[in-house]
């Protein structure tokens, strides 16, 4: 499979995932957030799924499209190890992580951390939605929707 046909395929698998834990992640109260705004594609997915929940994003910088840039207040720029510390016990509805690299030597840095703050930061049956795999006992692994291929995408509830 050459990168592009990758790419895609990550980019649908984001979007079934998204749309298909829509209706259950909508009943939750709490905030959503978005772990790597990047380009703002997911976050405007987000926030068309969920216009009633606040979504915070969080990146090391700012590069979003100007149609896909959360309000400053709901903007948190810096290392998101260090940014995302107050947001444990939030009491999350929905933790979207995108912020895998393809270069496993970095992927395994991130997920030294980043279950845990996931976990951490989920209300009790919250859920989250992962390109990196959340291993962590209070996080419960989900099927994906058929669409998506396993280990493609990650989802979780909290238990
Ligand atoms: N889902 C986004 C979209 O649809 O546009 C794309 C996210 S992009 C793949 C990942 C983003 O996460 C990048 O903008 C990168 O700067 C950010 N990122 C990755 N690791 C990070 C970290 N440890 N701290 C802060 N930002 C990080």
């Amino acid at each position: 499979m050459s990168r592009l046909d990758s790419f895609i395929r990550r980019l649908s698998a984001q979007r079934d995932v998204l749309n298909h834990i829509s209706d259950e992640a909508r009943q939750i109260d709490g905030v959503i957030l978005e772990i790597g705004l990047g380009n703002g594609r997911t976050f405007d997915h987000l926030r068309a799924l969920f216009p009633d929940h606040r979504i915070i994003a969080f990146d090391r910088a700012l590069g979003s499209h100007a149609s896909s840039t959360p309000s400053a207040e709901d903007l948190v720029i810096g290392e998101i190890r260090e940014t995302a510390q107050p947001y444990v016990g939030v009491n999350a509805a929905l933790v979207h992580a995108d912020i895998g690299t393809g270069y496993d030597d970095k992927d395994a840095i991130t997920l030294t951390w980043l279950p845990q703050l996931a976990a951490g930061a989920l209300a009790k049956g919250g859920m989250a939605a992962s390109g990196l795999p959340l291993e962590h006992p209070d996080l419960e692994p989900l099927p994906l929707p058929s669409t998506v291929d396993v280990g493609r995408y990650f989802l979780y509830r909290r238990r």
